[in-house]
């Protein structure tokens, strides 16, 4: 049996992998669950799959966990490492922001396969842990998936470039002035994909593109200037990868996440999913530009990779703090992009990283973005 820790059990890619381990009860066994807020749903996990140990880092939800049988349950903000244990064969990350960073980070250290869907994490530290030098990363988002089995699974190998798709975000067909009025409840329309509410408003302004070519980067070990973006609205081709003899290998399915999920679980084997193959009759697929100008976030992503050192990691942090806002309804659409530019300009770029660094950086960027948008 293939031993899973699960962190962030109860959010949209952590349920879907709860879903593979369904499928196939005797590959896999559940050591490990975290959740952050949501202990109704983590105390349901824990009773059928009882793990050894689960974390809820939010303690004050800890209380409503009642029943727990032999799992330990520990708690609080500091508590998610006691989930990275020792014989684990896959650390599964499905948390949501730049919280993962830790976590990959000790996980790659101890030598771990980590299956990795958190992208803040790489995108704010990929330096720091694509040096680390052992473990392997396994990429889950379906673009780098779909990169990845267009390489044969071999993240070495070499390309003239990757193409990344986007669906274009639930405001892809509107004008600039429609999007910068619309609320987040409308953000969280995708047209495509069932997601968390973070990564779901990170489509709509297209910052969650900007967040890929940055985890492609690392994870391909390239340059930005050989990863290109094409909007292709029916999401089915879920990227591509051209060669120097001018052929393009594309990767398609319908969208499910369930596909890269288990193929990082499963891999290198394919096992069935449930999910039918793609039906080309009657159906067209179109690809467009991307719009800066409508979508910001996705350049002020691509400037903070090109500036380097410590600036993604500012970026991604103003990133999160002004979504957080913006779900609140505290604050518009433009606002988001305007908050992550003032940051960047404010930053004192360090190129000598350290997880210290990141850490502050973070903290600095979020607190920056409060004081940006003032008592409100
Ligand atoms: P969700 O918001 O649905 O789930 C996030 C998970 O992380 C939940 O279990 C949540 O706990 C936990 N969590 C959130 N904040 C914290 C924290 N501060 N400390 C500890 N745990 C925390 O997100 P998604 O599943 O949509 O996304 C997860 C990651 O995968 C993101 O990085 C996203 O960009 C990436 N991704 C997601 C895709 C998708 O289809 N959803 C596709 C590709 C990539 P609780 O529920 O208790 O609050
Ligand atoms: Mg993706």
């Amino acid at each position: 049996m293939i031993k899973i820790a699960l962190f962030g059990s109860t959010g949209s890619i952590g349920t879907q992998v709860l879903n593979v381990v369904n499928r196939y009860p005797n590959l896999y066994k559940i050591i490990s669950l975290t959740a952050n807020d949501n202990a109704k749903e983590l105390e349901k996990q824990i009773n059928i799959y009882k793990p050894r140990v689960a974390v809820i880092t939010n303690p004050e939800k800890v209380n409503q966990i009642k029943e727990v049988g032999d799992t330990t349950l520990y708690f609080g903000q500091n508590s998610l490492e006691h989930a990275l244990l020792e014989d684990a064969d896959i650390v599964f990350v499905a948390l949501s922001g730049f919280v993962g960073y830790k976590i990959v980070y000790s996980a790659l250290s101890m030598n771990k396969r980590v299956a990795l869907a958190n992208k803040e994490s790489l995108v704010s530290g990929g330096e720091l842990i694509t040096k680390i030098g052992k473990g392997e990363l396994i990429p889950v988002d379906s673009e780098h998936s779909a990169i990845w089995q267009c390489l044969n699974f071999n993240r070495d190998k070499e390309f003239k470039h990757l193409l990344l798709t986007a669906s274009g975000g639930a405001f892809r067909a509107m004008t600039k002035q429609e999007i910068a009025e619309m609320p987040a409840s409308k953000a969280l329309n995708h047209p495509n994909w069932k997601m968390g509410k973070k990564i779901t408003v990170d489509c709509a302004t297209m910052m969650n593109k900007g967040l890929e070519v940055i985890e492609a980067k690392w994870l391909f070990n390239t340059s930005l200037d050989k990863i290109k973006v094409v909007v292709h609205p029916q999401s089915i081709i879920h990227s591509m990868v051209a060669f120097k003899d001018g052929v393009t290998m594309a990767q398609l399915s319908y969208p499910t996440m369930e596909i890269p999920i288990q193929l990082a679980l499963t891999y290198p084997n394919r096992l069935e999913t449930g999910t039918a193959d793609y039906d080309f009759y009657g159906k067209s697929l179109t690809f467009e530009e991307l719009d800066t100008v409508k979508f910001p976030c996705f350049k002020l992503a691509l400037d903070s990779a090109k500036a380097g050192g410590n600036m993604p990691c500012a970026m991604n942090g103003a990133n999160e703090q002004a979504v957080k806002m913006y779900l609140e309804g505290k604050i518009k659409f433009y606002d988001i992009s305007n908050a992550i530019d003032h940051v960047l300009q404010k930053t004192i770029k360090i190129s000598q990283l350290s997880t210290q660094v990141l850490l502050e950086t973070d903290l600095k960027s979020r607190a920056l973005v409060k004081e940006f948008f003032g008592d409100i």
